[in-house]
């Protein structure tokens, strides 16, 4: 059954009486070109892959080809009954019926007994970022996060100091990852059409002892996130809102640092917002 087929699509929705979700980021792929490509560049052969949001089962298809064992995390329900027909021939395949947001990845590699996890999917656009950190922040051991995105967030993901997609979420990202854009995806490809065109990044997990190194991970993610609280203001001005501190304080901890006091969050690397974080953290602990 090619799941990529509009009118394999239709028929299906007609059949199981599905209808499209928007809430819910349903934007089937109906590109054929793109689901094997995508688990071709995720790297997964003989691997276990959690996929997140597997709709009707295009990309998951390609994922069970080619990886030991996928679990596929579905939040909307009523998609199982199509999924149970649409994916009946692989038997490396578990499907869960949750939020993956609610999914204790660790728990799920050691009920199989894997030590790594590869993590692929064609995001819901309503919560990518969330999803995306969640996977991040968590403890699991995550090797690789293949993703479909909106292009916009895409270029975010993978930006550098002084771009303007660069903000608080490149910085995050640039911390445990390094990020690759893979390739551009046309609106016209899904179905419904969403309104902006889509690029598949890949974010390779540095492990935590290549990593530069952090003392205090809430102080540097507060740093981080304090830089880019208000663009348009210069990070003396941000760092003094974001840590009720004085601006001359501000000032003081930059220039102790070689950093121009001018010099607003995104001209710096997340090296400087670690260096800046020890800083505070040296002069104010009793503070925070
Ligand atoms: N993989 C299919 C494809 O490429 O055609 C569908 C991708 S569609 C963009 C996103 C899928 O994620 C939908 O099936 C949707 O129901 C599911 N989804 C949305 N929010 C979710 C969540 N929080 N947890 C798990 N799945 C979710």
């Amino acid at each position: 059954m090619e799941l990529t087929n509009l009118s394999v699509i239709r028929s299906l929705c007609e059949k199981y009486g599905f209808g499209f979700s928007k809430t819910l980021g349903q934007n089937f792929l109906v590109n054929a070109a793109i689901p094997p490509k995508i688990a071709k560049e995720a790297e997964i052969d003989g691997k276990f892959v959690v996929e997140i949001g597997p709709g009707f089962g295009c990309l998951t298809k390609e994922l069970c080809k080619r990886a030991k064992k996928v679990v596929a995390v579905e939040i909307d329900s009523s998609l199982l009954p199509v999924l149970k027909e649409t994916l009946a021939e692989f038997d490396n395949l578990e499907i869960i019926n949750d939020d993956i947001l609610n999914v204790d990845l660790s728990a799920l590699c050691e009920k199989y007994g894997e030590k790594s996890v590869y993590i692929c999917a064609n995001l819901p656009y309503y919560i990518t970022t969330p999803i995306v950190m969640h996977l991040l922040e968590s403890e699991a051991p995550v090797k690789s996060v293949t993703v479909m995105v909106q292009k916009e967030l895409a270029r975010r993901f993978v930006s550098s100091p002084g771009s303007p997609d660069y903000g608080a979420v490149t910085a995050s990202v640039a911390y445990y990852t390094n990020p690759k854009l893979l390739f551009g995806v046309s609106a016209g490809s899904f179905y419904p059409a969403p309104k902006v065109d889509s690029a598949v990044i890949r974010l390779d997990v540095i492990p935590e002892n290549e990593r530069i190194p952090v003392k205090d991970r809430e102080t540097f993610f507060k740093v981080i996130r304090a830089a880019f609280a208000m663009r348009r203001k210069t990070l003396v001005n941000n760092l003094s809102s974001g840590f009720a501190i004085k601006k001359s304080e501000a000032a003081e901890i930059l220039s102790s640092l070689s950093i121009p006091v001018s010099a607003r969050g995104e001209t710096l690397g997340i090296e400087d917002f670690a260096r800046i974080s020890e800083k505070i953290e040296e002069n104010y602990t009793t503070a925070f």
